[in-house]
């Protein structure tokens, strides 16, 4: 018997150089686990939308003053300026879902990651590696997205936010896409499994398998 009483869901913070496949894993992920117990937050942004990227599914897409008024209402649980772009992830939409016992994926650059660290320490947050730098250019061409100067503006990018990586609680080399896949979800199932989690989720049984003459 499981208790009635829900436990907050976990937080997971991707982050990576562009291009490194952390949208991708993280939609083959939802794809895979489609039974609500996980969601991934989608950001404001004050970038231009890519072809195919709709308003409200990939980004909340607002202007450059739409996007100030809320950092002044204090929205943002973090934010940052990535690209000459303002990226940020709503606090009630984090909030919320966590209450109903999702666990919650950010997509978000390492500034954001240090902000969410600090406002809630129980993250546990991921970086996802390229194999090299070459590979990257690559996959930036292949996603067939970006202009060139944009491609060029994140690959020399790209070393700046690869220098964060030790600040993270895990590494995924992304050479093998599957690979990576289940070594993500093993992260992820992993967390669920934690002993405070489970306390909660199994509280009548294991009262029940520590009583006397059971
Ligand atoms: P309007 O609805 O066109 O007046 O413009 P808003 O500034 O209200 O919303 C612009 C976009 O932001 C829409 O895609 C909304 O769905 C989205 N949005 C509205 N409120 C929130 C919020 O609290 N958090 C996030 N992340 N997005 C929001
Ligand atoms: P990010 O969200 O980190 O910017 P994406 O998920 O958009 O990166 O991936 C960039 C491109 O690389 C996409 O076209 C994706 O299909 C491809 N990709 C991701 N991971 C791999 C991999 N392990 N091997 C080959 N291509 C990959
Ligand atoms: P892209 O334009 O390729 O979707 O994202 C560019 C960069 O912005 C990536 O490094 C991505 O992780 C980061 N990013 C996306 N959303 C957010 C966000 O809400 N907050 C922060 N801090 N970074 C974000």
């Amino acid at each position: 018997m499981t208790s009635s009483v829900t436990a907050d869901g976990n937080l997971f913070i991707l982050a990576a150089p562009s291009g490194a496949g952390k949208s991708s894993l993280i939609r083959e992920l939802l794809n895979k686990h489609h039974d609500g117990s996980m969601q991934v937050s989608v950001s404001c942004t004050t970038r231009a939308p890519r072809p195919g990227e709709k308003d409200g599914v990939h980004y909340h897409f607002l202007t450059k003053a739409q996007f100030e008024a809320r950092i002044e209402q204090n929205e943002f649980y973090e934010w940052a300026q990535v690209f000459d772009n303002y990226y940020g992830t709503s606090r009630t939409v984090i909030e919320e879902t966590l209450k109903q016992g999702v666990d919650v994926f950010l997509d978000i650059d390492w500034q954001g990651a240090n902000q969410v660290r600090e406002a809630y320490p129980q993250v546990q947050s991921i970086f996802i590696m390229p194999p090299s730098l070459t590979v990257l250019e690559q996959r930036l061409r292949n996603r067939g997205q970006d202009s060139e100067e944009v491609i060029a503006k994140r690959m020399a990018k790209a070393r700046a936010e690869i220098s964060h990586y030790h600040d993270f609680d895990y590494l995924i080399m992304n050479d093998d896409f599957d690979a990576s896949l289940q070594t993500l979800e093993h992260i992820v199932l992993a967390r669920r499994q934690r002993m405070p989690l489970q306390q909660m989720r199994h509280a009548q049984t294991l009262k029940d398998l520590l009583a006397n003459g059971q």
